[in-house]
């Protein structure tokens, strides 16, 4: 990717797409076409279509999707499956179209059987039934990646995709019903200590396993795999390490600085039991991930005690 190539990130405002600008702006680029969803409804074809004639980028990052929590997944799951399927094919098709040079999908470890192997290899797709909770979101990402293979198998294209884990970072959602568990706990517990409640309250039973990647860390890996990487299987992306909720919990009690106490909301689903990836493909391309969790986790509170008055929640 020269210096002055043209490049679109559609979600560019989204906690993934903002990471892979200020990345690719720190490493020299400065040509970039962006719209915000309210200039450009990536959902209508006509609309995408016409943007992607006009501008004619040569390289594309499509962050762009309908993301959301347990809860939020499990309740919109008519939105989740169509939103992200109409902008991942308005997208994909288009590029194709205008004859984009290299597209890179974003999808999410979700795609993975519920049952899987742990860690999760990228052999594993498709070898099993979804974790009911995101599974609308989880087809539509399959789909994406389905779509990407197809278009480099039919047409000669180079669209790659990628698998990121569960991610944090700067623009974060911390919405508490619609957001994951790491900004939902960032709030629950900075807000308790504030108001000096002597409890909050966890969702599940803290026992699945999860793995958190910084948004920082996977707009370098995008950036890596869009110069390094031109294969048909998509890539995990991920850290290799996880933790359970329980402890996830502990340890943003520690660094907010909350001294009361957990309580296990038990009626909230708990999800899937672990989703940690294998990441054995990306160490052998020569990527590593490098901010570890408890750095990552104060960075963030960081910024949102720093924007606390500013933020719109
Ligand atoms: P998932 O990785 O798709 O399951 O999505 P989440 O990040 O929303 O949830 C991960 C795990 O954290 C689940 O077991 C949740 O029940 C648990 N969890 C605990 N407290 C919370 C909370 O306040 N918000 C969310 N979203 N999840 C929570």
């Amino acid at each position: 990717m020269e210096k002055s190539a043209k490049i679109y990130i559609a979600g560019h405002r989204g906690m993934v797409g903002s990471a892979i600008l200020r990345k690719l702006q720190q490493e020299g680029y400065s040509n970039f076409v962006l719209r915000t969803s309210k200039e450009l409804d990536l959902r209508n074809q006509a609309d995408v279509f016409r943007f992607f004639e006009e501008e004619k980028p040569e390289y594309v990052f499509l962050a762009a999707a309908k993301v959301g929590g347990i809860v939020a997944n499990n309740t919109y799951r008519a939105d989740f499956l169509y939103e992200n399927l109409m902008i991942q094919n308005n997208v994909i098709h288009a590029a194709h179209v205008a004859d984009v040079k290299k597209l890179m999908f974003l999808g999410s470890s979700c795609i993975y059987p519920k049952m899987a192997p742990q860690p999760l290899r990228e052999d594993y797709l498709l070898t099993g039934s979804l974790e009911p909770t995101n599974e609308p979101y989880a087809i539509a990402k399959i789909a994406g990646i389905k779509m990407c293979e197809s278009y480099r198998r039919q047409y000669g294209r180079n669209f790659i995709s990628v698998m990121p884990t569960n991610l944090y970072g700067p623009n974060d959602n911390y919405d508490l019903q619609n957001s994951h568990v790491l900004p939902a706990l960032i709030r629950k517990f900075h807000e308790a200590k504030v108001q000096g409640q002597p409890s909050v309250e966890v969702w599940g039973t803290g026992s699945p396993l999860r793995e958190f990647l910084h948004a920082d860390d996977l707009a370098d890996a995008c950036y890596f795999l869009m110069q390094e990487y031109d294969g048909e299987e998509f890539v995990n992306i991920g850290t290799g390490e996880d933790l359970s909720i329980k402890d996830l919990a502990l340890l943003i009690k520690d660094i907010v600085g909350f001294d009361g106490e957990l309580i296990w909301n038990t009626s909230k689903p708990d999800g899937t039991p672990r989703k940690l990836m294998d990441v054995s493909k990306l160490h052998h391309l020569g990527w590593r991930h490098r901010i570890e969790l408890p750095e990552g986790i104060r960075q963030v509170y960081e910024k949102f005690v720093e924007h606390e008055d500013i933020r719109v929640l």
